[in-house]
């Protein structure tokens, strides 16, 4: 192997910058030539591809977003817009591709594969919901960005007395509300994968009011139906029964902005290097993941069959620590 490609693509997260320098510094440093793809597999099938040295990965590790950014890429689902992409790696003379990105990418990683091309993916997206690694990458930054918003939002909401709805992003899981809702010490999460009725979230604000706590903060997942507008509207038409007035914050794509944390930059320059590694040792058509504190491999197969569910310990603990 002499030449490899890197890539991001799909949903973005502060952790692709210190991926994209790991990949790139690991391949020179095994005497690889890197290139880097633009815009995830839209770059692929459109020929966005350019040499990478050690210096162009300079300075980014404390940046958020992604140098080579990334892009969802309708092409990519058919044949042909495969075809074209493995017409680019050969026109580039790549020998493997490293693929950063999460379950939707990790499925396009795997239909490369399957069409005989050296891939090794890595997880990375918000969501954590990819089978084989505990934690993807971005997950601690969003959940820390989270944090930092449900403990300012605390403070107005104590001032004000008033219930706060916070909507965290995660598609269908809910990984960041349990998360952040241990974590901020809310009073109620709501999550697709626990029914919760309106009865109850009314219930839980009127308690809280009643117990004397000077606000009322609700984790919201998105992924929760029937959603939070609906909830926001039920609870505001009983205001008077409530005692708190009912404010919403959608958090949205702040969420994926910033510098990454400590922990997503480790993360990112272990999985990012382990990918590398494992490429050049012949086991495409695997994800580098991170299974109780050490490197895993996970054929793309299995990491993709399912979307990883979120741990019910973990919602049992939410459940318990909401009083
Ligand atoms: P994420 O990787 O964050 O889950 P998406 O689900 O949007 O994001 O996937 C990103 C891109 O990966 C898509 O735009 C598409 O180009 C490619 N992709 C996703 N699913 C498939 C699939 N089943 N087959 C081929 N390519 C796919």
């Amino acid at each position: 192997m002499k030449r490899i490609g890197v890539l991001t693509s799909g949903g973005d997260n502060p952790g692709l910058n210190p991926c994209i320098r790991a990949v790139v510094r690991m391949g020179i440093h095994m005497g690889l030539s890197v290139m880097g793809i633009r815009r995830g597999y839209a770059g692929l099938v459109g020929g966005e591809i350019h040499e990478m040295d050690a210096r162009s990965v300079g300075g980014i590790i404390g940046r958020g977003g992604t140098i080579l950014g990334t892009a969802r890429c309708p092409e990519f689902y058919e044949p042909k817009g495969r075809k074209e992409a493995l017409r680019t790696l050969n026109r580039f003379g790549l020998d493997g591709l490293v693929i950063i990105g999460g379950n939707g990418s990790l499925t396009g990683a795997l239909e490369l594969y399957r069409m005989g091309f050296p891939v090794i993916g890595v997880p990375s997206t918000i969501d954590n919901d990819v089978n084989g690694t505990d934690i993807s990458i971005g997950v601690d930054t969003a959940l820390n960005t989270i944090l930092d918003a449900i403990d300012k939002i605390k403070d107005t909401a104590s001032s004000h007395n008033r219930a706060f709805l916070i909507e965290t992003m995660g598609r269908n899981s809910g990984y960041l509300a349990v998360a952040s809702g241990i974590a901020g010490g809310a009073e109620l999460v709501l999550c697709p994968e626990e029914e919760t009725t309106f009865k109850e979230v009314v219930e839980t604000v009127e308690d809280a009011y009643i117990r004397g706590k000077a606000h009322c903060i609700i984790v919201v997942a998105e992924g929760w139906q029937p959603g939070t507008q609906e909830l926001a509207t039920h609870l505001r038409e009983r205001q008077e029964e409530l005692g708190f007035s009912v404010r919403v914050t959608q958090l949205g794509h702040v969420q994926r902005g910033g510098a990454a944390s400590a922990f997503d930059r480790i993360l990112a320059t272990r999985l990012g290097a382990a990918s590398v590694r494992e490429l050049s040792a012949g086991n495409a058509g695997h994800m580098v993941g991170w299974v109780k504190s050490a490197i895993k491999l996970t054929p793309l197969e299995e990491a993709v069959a399912f979307d990883k569910e979120l741990s019910p310990s973990l919602l049992e603990l939410a459940d318990i620590m909401e009083k």
